[in-house]
């Protein structure tokens, strides 16, 4: 790198308005299950971004309010449209603050959330105002869209999700990369789950045992069907996580229950997996089974169109003297959902950093200005199609 990209310069000169924004951010605290907590947030962005944006919020449910802002960019007639994909939600319950602040040491931002994702939404907020600040113009509308309840699931933002990436032609989404070295993410896993009920027969286990059937011993043995479905080296995993059952010890158990994560690379593995779980029989005929379930998120699959997204990337990191590398990742965004639709999507492109969901959650600090620089630089870089 010769001379400093502008853009870079730039967003160097706002470090300090960037982590004050990432700390409101933090601090406005925003778990999925707290609907006015996250509406809180979503307040918080909108006024943010209102002096320069059209914004407005559809309702949630049970959860808070999807936000959308129209962003308001340089250059003339817009054609096409570039979706950035956040959310508002976090994994923290409210009061996690008190036991884990807001805090810079060590080279890095901590605190609830920073990482997964307000550091995302707040890099999306400054590389859009330094395109406007720069006057770099932009040939395709922007629009952010932050949901409010993907870490439970999207269910109630996913028919918005879908609608808007169909009218885009090109999906950032604005999740943390992957390690220290915060690859983007080309690929994701499709995430599913099951419920396995067994009934069985109570009897007291001492004084007529053979009358019993028991479900813990039934479900034990379908557990241990259902782990083979595992095919690590297709991308296929099945993680029986919780299961419970029975009552007492001098009981034989009556019903018992599993709870099972499933793991899918490619779309085209997610009928067969399931049809497996579909014909479960019962090892004891006295036991009957309930399956229920399935994929809720599909895979976000290595296309030819998300290669290309991640090679511009690639080329406008290395004019900031950075090297990105691309990852695959078991775990789902809302990414999947607009990948699985077609729609080019690269993600990953939040904070860089460690510790989603944990409490050594951080970002780097001296990595917030190549990341806001890059989806600066994508955002005027991607044209419509
Ligand atoms: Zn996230």
């Amino acid at each position: 790198m010769t001379a400093v990209d502008a853009i870079l310069a730039h967003v160097h000169s706002q470090a300090a308005d960037i982590t004050a924004l990432i700390r409101a951010f933090v601090e406005c605290e925003s778990p999925s299950d707290d609907s006015a907590a996250v509406n809180r947030f979503v307040d918080l962005v909108a006024d943010t971004v209102n002096p320069f944006a059209r914004t407005r919020t559809i309702p949630g449910g049970k959860f808070g309010r999807q936000l959308m802002c129209e962003m308001t960019l340089p250059g003339r007639k817009k054609s096409g449209r570039i979706l950035a994909l956040g959310h508002s939600d976090t994994v923290w319950p409210m009061g996690t603050l008190r036991n884990m602040p807001f805090r810079q040491a060590d080279g890095r931002l901590w605190g609830p959330g920073v990482l997964d994702m307000k550091s995302g939404i707040a890099f999306f907020i400054f590389a859009v105002r330094t395109l406007r600040e720069l006057e770099i113009p932009v040939a395709s509308k922007v629009v952010l869209q932050l949901n409010s309840d993907e870490e439970v699931g999207s269910e109630s933002s996913r028919p918005l999700t879908e609608k808007n990436a169909k009218e885009s032609h090109a999906v950032l989404v604005l999740e943390p990369g992957t390690g220290l070295a915060g690859k983007l993410k080309t690929a994701r896993k499709g995430v599913g789950d099951f419920t396995v009920v067994v009934r069985g027969r109570a009897s007291h286990a001492g004084v007529d045992f053979e009358a019993g059937a028991s479900a813990v011993l039934e479900l034990a043995r379908q557990v241990d069907r259902i782990s083979g479905f595992t095919q690590v080296h297709r991308g296929i995993t099945v993680n029986p996580g919780v299961i419970s059952g029975g009552t007492r010890t001098n009981v034989v158990a009556a019903e018992a229950r599993a709870e099972i994560d499933i793991r899918v690379l490619r779309l085209k593995d997610a009928p067969a997996l399931e049809k497996k779980f579909r014909s479960l029989k019962p090892f004891d005929r006295r036991c009957s089974l309930e399956v229920t379930g399935g994929l809720n998120r599909p895979p976000m699959e290595r296309s030819a169109g998300i290669v290309r997204l991640f090679r511009t990337a690639r080329q406008l990191a290395s004019e900031l003297g950075v090297e990105v590398e691309e990852s695959l990742t078991g775990g789902g965004s809302d990414g999947n959902f607009t990948a699985a639709l077609g729609v080019p999507t690269l993600d990953g492109l939040g904070g860089v950093g460690e510790g989603a969901h944990a409490v050594n959650e951080s970002i780097l600090i001296g990595r917030i200005a190549d990341r806001t620089a890059l989806i600066a630089k994508l955002l005027a870089s991607i044209q419509p199609v």
